[in-house]
């Protein structure tokens, strides 16, 4: 059993999917940091929307740098990808790799992502990105599959409790227009 002390970074996509993953990952003993870094979302009303969204979750949640550019340009190329593809790999790099380097900086001692809870993402994908830049960078990815033991179900229960919004598409605007 790991001391009760060990900080987790959470890279939160969206309050709703947060939910599961702050509830377990609290019960496992981790102090729970949140992170909001999506430069993927679009249109920037919807970004502000999710991330007002965040100050009805219990824990403390810094918030990244909003660089929708930035983000484009990483997935140049691959705009007609499908969902789950290559540009999604490039996107979930891109902000797992920004919370890695966040926790390196504050000298947090593991990290983890919430998207593992959509029924949508590959969390062998997820897991195998996160876990490469922990390597690259010296922090812990703790792999997790947050939809396991029916985490969906419950995060869209918990939302509802919370009165918390909920999208209908993943983030970028080539999920929003499929
Ligand atoms: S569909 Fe979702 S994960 Fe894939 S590129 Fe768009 S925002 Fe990123």
């Amino acid at each position: 059993m790991r001391s009760p002390t060990e900080r987790l970074l959470l890279h939160i996509c969206c309050a709703p999917c947060a939910t599961v993953p702050i509830k377990r990952l609290k019960e496992r003993g981790f102090e729970v940091i949140g992170f909001f870094y999506n430069p993927n979302i679009q249109p920037p009303s919807e970004y502000k929307l999710r991330m007002g969204q965040l100050n009805k979750l219990d824990i403390e949640v810094i918030y990244g740098e909003y660089e929708p550019w930035r983000w484009f340009n990483l997935t140049r190329g691959y705009y007609d990808e499908p969902e789950g593809g290559k540009r999604c790999a490039i996107c979930i790099r891109m902000r797992l790799g920004q919370t890695a380097l966040m926790a390196k900086k504050l000298g947090i001692e593991y990290f983890t992502t919430t998207l593992t809870v959509s029924p949508y993402k590959d969390a062998d994908m997820i897991n195998t990105i996160g876990y490469e830049l922990g390597t690259t960078y010296g922090i812990n990815f703790l792999r997790e599959n947050f939809k396991k033991r029916d985490g969906y179900k419950e995060s869209i229960r918990i939302a509802k409790e919370l009165n918390l919004y909920r999208q209908h598409y993943c983030g970028c605007i080539f999920s929003k227009r499929k």
